[in-house]
Order: structure tokens, then C-alpha cells, then sequence
């Protein structure tokens, strides 16, 4: 979704979004029942617990470097290919609520497009991409999360659609 303004390269080269640390662990993505199944035949271990209609992952432990690795990821990538979560397809954007109205957020952890003009980064959205964003969170309210503090807000939405 993002591949005009982000190389496959890059991501496949950094993967950062694809583990967390306890401050990032809200961050980890939504997935649908069919993707936690296609997760379990892989990685049987992978726990998920529901939350408004989607399934996001059951943290228990951290590894000993402190962080909780997403159980889609393999060595080669995600196992998910063209099916990975909706939020993981649009990261580093991220869609939030702040005081009652959405918005999108960029994430700072994203060395490739944090480093971006602001003028691009809005741009995109702009050209539409917001508008699929606003009209996916609509009927899978599960992938807006509240407002994180230190999340810059690039843009809200014109009005509430729900
Ligand atoms: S679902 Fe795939 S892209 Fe998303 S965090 Fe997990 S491994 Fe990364």
C-alpha cells in the first residue's frame, strides 16, 4: 500500500516494526481469526486474545534482549505475504483517537520515512491513502488505537463517519 513511497528493500532489510519492546507492545498488529489459523500451523505457540472483533498477540515474555518478536515473522520475512494485517500495511502511518475524533499519526521509529519532508508524508495521505484508511478503521474499528503521546499527528478526519 505504501510501495510509492516505500521501497520492499527497505523494510525486508529492517524490521523493525515487526518486534517490540514493553513500551511498544500496544503497537503489536490486529489480526483476523484466518491469519491467527494460518500463524498457528507455522508457530503453534502463538497465542492471540480478541479485541473488538479482531486478534492481536497474547504477550507473555519477552526474549532476553527484551523483546517480543511478532509470530508471523520468519527468517524470511512475513509469513503473511500479501495478507498481513491491515496496520502493518499502512505502518509506519498509524490511525488514533484523540478526543473523540481520528486521526493519523506517524510513527518516529520508521528510519526510512520518518526522515521524510513533512510535505510528502502528508501528500500521500492526501492522495488518498487517508481516505482508505478512515473507510477500513469504519467497519474494523479494532485497528484505531488511542492517542500515544510523542506520535506526531499529520492529519485528522473531516468528521466522524460513526
Ligand atoms: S504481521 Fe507480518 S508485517 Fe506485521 S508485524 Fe507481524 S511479521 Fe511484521
Amino acid at each position: 500500500m505504501l510501495k510509492k513511497i516505500l521501497k520492499g528493500e527497505s523494510c525486508a532489510a529492517c524490521r523493525l516494526c515487526c518486534v517490540f519492546d514493553r513500551y511498544d507492545v500496544w503497537e503489536t498488529p490486529v489480526f483476523t481469526a484466518e491469519t491467527c489459523e494460518r500463524i498457528r500451523d507455522v508457530k503453534p505457540d502463538a497465542q492471540f486474545v480478541s479485541k473488538d472483533g479482531g486478534f492481536i498477540s497474547r504477550v507473555t515474555e519477552f526474549g532476553d534482549d527484551g523483546l517480543f518478536t511478532c509470530p508471523a515473522l520468519t527468517p524470511t520475512g512475513c509469513m503473511l505475504g500479501n495478507d498481513k494485517p491491515f496496520d502493518c500495511r499502512i505502518w509506519p502511518y498509524r490511525i488514533m483517537e484523540i478526543g473523540g475524533r481520528r486521526a493519523i499519526a506517524i510513527a518516529s521509529i520508521c528510519p526510512e520515512l520518518y526522515e521524510r519532508p513533512l510535505s510528502q508524508l502528508v501528500g500521500f495521505l492526501q492522495e488518498g491513502l487517508a481516505d482508505t484508511i478512515f473507510a477500513y478503521a469504519d467497519a474494523h474499528p479494532e485497528i484505531v488505537k488511542p492517542y500515544y503521546e510523542g506520535y506526531p499527528v499529520l492529519l485528522f478526519e473531516r468528521e466522524r463517519t460513526k
